[in-house]
């Protein structure tokens, strides 16, 4: 049983390869699915980045920028 998902393709990190992903994910494009669970969470942009909300997991945000 995987532990931990994707956050951009939703898919088990120990499945496939997210090379790609972690490209996105590591650039402005905010994460999509939970790391967690893989549910779809509810993405916002904002100023500053993003905040990202799973229903079971609550909020996650982008790191805030140095400078
Ligand atoms: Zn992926
Ligand atoms: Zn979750």
């Amino acid at each position: 049983m995987p532990d931990r998902y994707c956050a951009w393709c939703g898919h088990p990190e120990s499945e496939g390869e997210h090379a790609t992903c972690r490209r996105r994910l590591a650039s402005i494009d905010p994460p999509r699915y939970c790391p967690e669970c893989a549910r779809r969470m509810v993405v916002q942009v904002t100023p500053s980045g993003w905040t990202a909300r799973c229903s079971r997991h609550g909020e996650s945000a982008s790191a805030p920028s140095v400078g």
